[in-house]
């Protein structure tokens, strides 16, 4: 699932490539991808891109005729073709183009590597015409962001601690992994409460989602867009990694079934060498 340091630095590349260039053309070859009945992508035909940007896990292509929002759900990506290039076969057969957006230097394919449609394209005025931008928490990696967002998002809630990470409108941006990575560094344990922390537990949690999340953003700068999930995966020090080594205190990671995916977690570093279930 993409999460906001890797979608920072895909909106970030398209940005450099795209910004001042006219849609040329626009093709919906899975249809359940537009959420916008009423307005077709292919309204956007001459219009021009004025900035691409993130809003959560959101895509926002502002044009000057309006905005394509894109949500890249659970499987979703992105990939480009500069134009005069052939199409990739084999990237096409892992990830089909639900949709793709040609512009004078190239073709940008919305893609979902998905078994069922996770991705979603909106046309709108605004970006917070689509619901799930108009409802996002505060950014972790917006420069404004304070302790007192996590407390607000954390601290009344009874709710496990992994759960309330993830929820899109208490803190945006962030999926199972790096929920993972932000427990991993606070030495907080995924199933505890928000409302059981403590003030020193909760500046640890606050500096370990900003800490965690500006890290892998500022590592994913200027990646290109085909390499990007690949260099998540290998920055994690826990998500993913049951059964090897915790890069902190050399215990095993271990897995914990969590919200119908898994979790993972060192005992040792996050719950006093206690084992999950
Ligand atoms: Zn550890």
């Amino acid at each position: 699932m993409p999460e906001s340091p890797e979608v920072e630095a895909l909106a970030e590349w398209l940005d450099a490539r795209v910004t001042g260039s006219r849609v040329r053309a626009v093709d919906v070859i899975e249809f359940r991808t537009v959420k916008t009945r009423a307005r077709p992508p292919a309204t956007l035909v001459g219009a021009r891109i004025t900035g691409v940007r993130r809003f959560g896990k959101h895509v926002d292509v502002a044009l000057d005729a309006g905005h394509l929002v894109v949500s890249l759900g659970r499987h979703g990506w992105v990939r480009w073709s500069d134009t005069g290039t052939e199409p990739d076969d084999s990237a096409a057969a892992e990830a089909p183009a639900l949709a793709t957006v040609t512009v004078d230097e190239g073709t940008i394919e919305l893609t979902d590597a998905g078994s069922w449609v996770s991705l979603g394209a909106w046309v709108v005025d605004d970006p917070h015409d689509v619901p799930g931008i108009a409802k996002l928490g505060p950014d972790p990696l917006d420069p404004g962001f304070a302790r007192d967002d996590v407390v607000t998002a954390v601290a009344p809630r009874r709710k496990q601690l992994k759960a309330i990470l993830q929820e899109q409108e208490s803190l945006a941006g962030i999926g199972n992994a790096y929920s993972d990575e932000i427990l991993h560094r606070a030495r907080l344990s995924p199933v505890v409460h928000g409302d059981t922390l403590t003030d020193d537990e909760l500046s640890r949690l606050y500096d370990a989602v900003r800490g965690v999340l500006a890290q892998a953003a500022g590592a994913r700068r200027g990646i290109p867009i085909d390499l990007l999930k690949q260099a998540k995966t290998d920055a994690m020090a826990v998500h993913g990694r049951a059964g090897e080594t915790c890069p902190v205190c050399g215990g095993v990671v271990r897995d914990l079934a969590f919200g119908g995916t898994t979790a993972q977690y060192c005992p040792t570093c996050q719950t006093g060498g206690a084992l999950l279930d």
